[in-house]
């Protein structure tokens, strides 16, 4: 099945919002094994909406529309596809009570604008969005078996939709074939040495039915293995375990998890606790591992030291060494995670000392330069990275080392306990 993605609304080609949107249906969709071909955003405006319904009809099967479903009159979206499917607008009553239950519930006065938005085109089926007061509608376009959905723009509202709504109704459709992805999170090796590192392997790959796919971020590389069909589960899985035997040393988790995520269920599996003290990083390994749920089993807490007064005051790094050897340094670095751990009185403690740029190198410490350490109760480790000249990339870079190599260390540490 082919699918096709509009998003409407002026917000989107004026650079206000992001379409999001469109990113999150493409990865849901190909997951239940549709593929999006093609994404178009266009202006809240009759002619550009019916213009792209009528492009996307004539190659896809199934068209996902989001925005313009407000209760506002910039909002026009419900009006125009009620017109363009021929079919009148009338009160649904079922609509009417959920919309007045939710203005209720929430204590707010309920306006004929928000009346309005019950009145349902006659010919969709209305798809619940118990999160927002416009709903979402399915429309099966007649003489076809094509589909046309429309969802509400705000994001969590189309997720709840597509959840609940839309992707079990293709389900009971079965349009979707069994379909397998797994993504196997890599850091610290660049994706054409990754590539180069298994190229026998995955030359044939295609043979078997998997797909690969690598996707590059700071500092990491995941690859994604996909299979289609009834072996499609084993197929992927025997590949992973291939890879892994591979490139084991570069991998950090092999069920689409995120670093921040395996870090802490690994803390977590060993009951262990981590500290943060952090300086070019400014609290993002700390605000990195929080976003976790369930952080507090293992995360202690963070002092963010950006200054020398707070590296000396806060941690106890010596004043004579921030002096002779300078904030970033390894001396410094070391006595900072020595420091959160003896605050704290975490298991582990990761600190980081840096100038994220783009201005404050010198010759001896250019810009990128970033000393990382990581103190446990028998052994206190540093190291230093020499990154680039993007502040925001040096941080993310320096958050994801630091992540991944306290990972590495507890996996190793795990080994000789
Ligand atoms: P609407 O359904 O047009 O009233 O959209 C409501 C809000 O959802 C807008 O103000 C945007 O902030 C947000 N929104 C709309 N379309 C998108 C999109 N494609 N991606 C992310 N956010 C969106
Ligand atoms: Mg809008």
């Amino acid at each position: 099945m082919q699918a096709e993605v509009i998003t409407i609304g002026d917000e989107l080609l004026l650079g206000q919002t992001i379409d999001t949107n469109s990113a999150w249906m493409g990865e849901h969709l190909a997951l239940s094994g549709i593929t999006v071909k093609r994404i178009v955003s266009i202006a809240d405006d009759a002619a550009e909406i019916v213009s792209a319904l009528d492009d996307a009809l004539t190659r896809s099967d199934l068209v996902l529309v989001t925005g313009g479903l407000g209760p506002t009159r910039d909002d026009i979206t419900k009006a125009v596809l009620a017109e363009y499917f021929k079919t009148p607008l009338i009160m649904n009553e079922d609509v009417l009570r959920n919309i007045t239950e939710w203005f209720n519930g929430k204590g707010l006065t309920m306006l004929e604008v928000n009346r309005q938005q019950a009145r349902m085109p006659a010919a969709c089926e209305v798809l619940d969005n118990p999160q927002g007061t416009a709903q979402g509608m399915w429309f099966n376009v007649p003489d076809s078996n094509r589909v046309v959905v429309s969802m509400p723009g705000v994001p969590y509202e189309m997720k709840g939709i597509m959840r609940e709504q839309v992707i079990p109704r293709l389900q009971d459709r079965r349009v979707l074939p069994i379909l397998c992805h797994r993504t196997i999170l890599t850091q610290g090796i660049g994706e054409s040495y990754l590539s180069e590192l298994v190229k026998d392997w995955e030359e044939g790959l295609a043979d078997k039915g998997v797909s690969i796919a690598y996707l590059p971020a700071t500092g990491q590389v995941r690859v994604r293995l996909s299979a289609v069909g009834e072996k499609a589960r084993e197929c992927v899985d025997q590949e992973v375990g291939v890879f892994q035997t591979m490139a084991g040393n570069w991998v950090i988790s092999d069920n689409d998890e995120t670093l921040a995520f395996a870090l802490g269920r690994e803390l977590q599996t060993q009951g262990l606790t981590c500290a943060t003290a952090e300086s070019c990083t400014g609290g993002a390994i700390a605000g990195s591992l929080t976003s976790q749920a369930g952080s507090s089993a293992y995360f202690l807490g963070s002092v963010v030291a950006y200054s020398n007064e707070v590296k000396s005051q806060v941690l106890g790094v010596n004043q004579e060494d921030l002096k002779k050897m300078g904030p970033v340094s390894d001396t410094v670095v070391r006595q900072m995670a020595e420091g959160v751990r003896r605050l704290t009185g975490a298991d582990y403690a990761i600190a980081t000392t840096g100038i994220a740029g783009p201005d404050g190198g010198t010759e001896s410490v250019p810009v990128g330069t970033v000393w990382v350490s990581i103190a446990s109760s028998n052994q206190t480790w540093s190291k230093c990275l020499q990154l680039g000249q993007h502040r925001g990339r040096n941080i993310s870079r320096a958050v994801s080392e630091a992540q991944a190599w306290l990972f590495r260390i507890l996996r190793q540490d795990k080994s000789l306990r």
